[in-house]
């Protein structure tokens, strides 16, 4: 007879070789979008999907199952919110989950992810689509696959939505983007009617080293602990966490556009304090990491946008950046750069959106995937439509398919389907979460003017970073603001911060 501490502790020790070989696979990851050189590139697919298959076969391995069943009267027994019956809780959804896959597809998928996010960083620069097209269809036809393990879904996108953003259906996210729509078109109609704000003071020559350094101050001083982390160059900047320990960031620097890198650290690094502030105790398990795509994209468009983008943060940290910069920075007042930082255009480039328009190029990228997905947009013609939809949403069209239809990695990455989402569910709940740390510490706007960021951050750790993915992105609003999403707090912050600007 085993003891109920004996199978936990047999679940555990399972659970723990599952995080340490995914920890491997993202270290070879990182690797591949840092420092490998092209020459690694077939090897590097191989080694990632041995390593991702060995994972998912210890994990979907039926002795997991058996203990989880052993653990469900323990787990019953428990309250909810207990560590224990969390973990089996949440281990459990992953395990139903993972059984429905198979092992040689998963790791096909691996491969072929591996081999097409190479050959985008290639065909990328040389605007070559036609390169990519066959190993994009193939994405979509494996993309179309993975959600028929999931059968039963209301919408083909349903299943890949929910790996991201558990328990969100493509109808729900179509429900919420038709409101925020309603509430942007206007705003964004009203500000780029106007002459944008001149922000040429971004765009002179900003050397590497000093923007690095100055990027690096800055995310110090919200909490970003560089002991347990550290910073590298990528073409496409992201966050990765292998432990507790080591959560990385990756930037990519312009040197003649200061925003660029500045904000890419500042958003990376909030991801980055999400996972530096969970609960050390969940180590090896499944709770281990941020909750949601959209939880977690909340996080870094706290610390860009409300953070980094707001008046009483460059009252601080302005006059040190033109210190940093004196030649180009020295004779812009700030209020120049406070509204050059806040500029709102109709652009081409996600990544580099103003947070007026940024939604906008979410939704075009949704509505897209989901066509495809539906098989009412094929690869071949995804260039044309990325095309018309810019023209339509934002007025605009890419001289071509570079920042077109090349222009995010998720695609040549990972599935179609389920990737974009998250960054406008996490701009709505920025603002609600953003709303009651200020309800509870209203001292956080003058503590942000001073450099400080003690209060946001204490904040954030407590109500939402230390509980990983123990509650769903759902159960934490409840907890935090009392109520679900809700667009109304978010267009308020838009309403206020560029009416005023924009005196609208
Ligand atoms: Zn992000």
């Amino acid at each position: 007879m085993t003891t109920t501490t004996e199978k936990l502790n047999e679940l555990k020790a399972r659970l723990r070789d599952v995080a340490d070989l995914n920890s491997v696979g993202a270290v070879l990851h990182w690797d591949q979008a840092t420092y490998m050189p092209p020459g690694g590139a077939a090897a590097r697919g191989r080694q990632m999907a041995v390593v991702g298959r060995i994972a998912q076969e210890m994990f979907s391995d039926p002795a997991t199952g058996r203990l989880l069943d052993e653990l469900r009267l323990y787990e019953e027994s428990l309250p909810y919110d207990s560590d224990d019956a969390s973990l089996i809780r949440v281990a459990r959804r992953d395990y139903e989950k993972a059984v429905k896959i198979p092992p040689d597809f998963l790791s096909a998928f691996y491969e072929h992810s591996a081999t097409s996010y190479q050959a985008w960083t290639e065909a990328r620069p040389a605007n070559d689509f036609a390169r990519v097209r066959p190993l994009l269809e193939k994405t979509l036809d494996m993309s179309r696959r993975m959600a028929d393990f999931f059968p039963g879904y209301d919408h083909i996108a349903d299943p890949l939505i929910d790996f991201a953003d558990y328990g969100m259906k493509a109808a729900d996210v179509r429900k919420v983007f038709a409101e925020l729509r309603e509430a942007l078109v206007p705003l964004v109609r009203a500000i780029t009617s106007q002459e944008p704000a001149d922000d040429s003071c971004l765009k002179k020559h900003f050397p590497e080293q000093r923007q690095l350094a100055f990027g690096r101050k800055v995310i110090e001083r919200f909490g970003y602990d560089f002991l347990r982390g550290r910073q590298d160059k990528t073409h496409h900047p992201f966050e990765t966490k292998f432990s507790t320990g080591d959560v990385r960031i990756t930037t990519r620097i312009k040197e003649d556009d200061l925003g660029y890198g500045f904000f890419s650290t500042t958003h990376e690094s909030g991801h980055a304090l999400y996972e530096q502030g969970v609960n050390p105790s969940f180590e090896g398990t499944p709770l281990n990491e941020g909750t949601s795509s959209g939880v977690h994209e909340s996080q870094s468009r706290t610390w860009e946008n409300l953070v980094s983008r707001s008046r009483p943060f460059w009252e601080h940290f302005y006059p040190q950046l033109q210190d940093a910069f004196p030649e180009q920075l020295a004779s812009v007042p700030l209020d120049e750069f406070y509204r050059a930082v806040n500029t709102v255009r109709r652009s081409l480039i996600r990544t580099e959106a103003d947070e007026v328009t940024y939604n906008l190029h979410v939704m075009i990228r949704f509505e897209l995937e989901l066509r495809m997905l539906e098989g009412r947009l094929e690869v071949n013609d995804l260039p044309e439509a990325w095309h018309a939809a810019y023209d339509a949403d934002l007025g605009i069209v890419a001289p071509s398919d570079v920042d077109g239809c090349m222009q995010d990695v998720h695609w040549f990455g990972g599935h179609i389907g389920g990737a974009f989402q998250g960054y406008t569910l996490g701009n709505v709940m920025s603002a609600q979460f953003f709303d009651a740390a200020l309800a509870a510490h209203p001292e956080i706007p003058s503590e942000i003017g001073r450099g400080e960021f003690g209060a946001l951050h204490s904040w954030l750790k407590e109500n939402i970073y230390c509980h990983g993915r123990k509650y769903t992105a759902s159960e934490l609003l409840h907890r935090v603001t009392g109520g679900g999403l809700d667009i109304a707090p978010y267009i308020r912050y838009l309403r206020g911060k560029f009416g005023e600007l924009y005196s609208l």
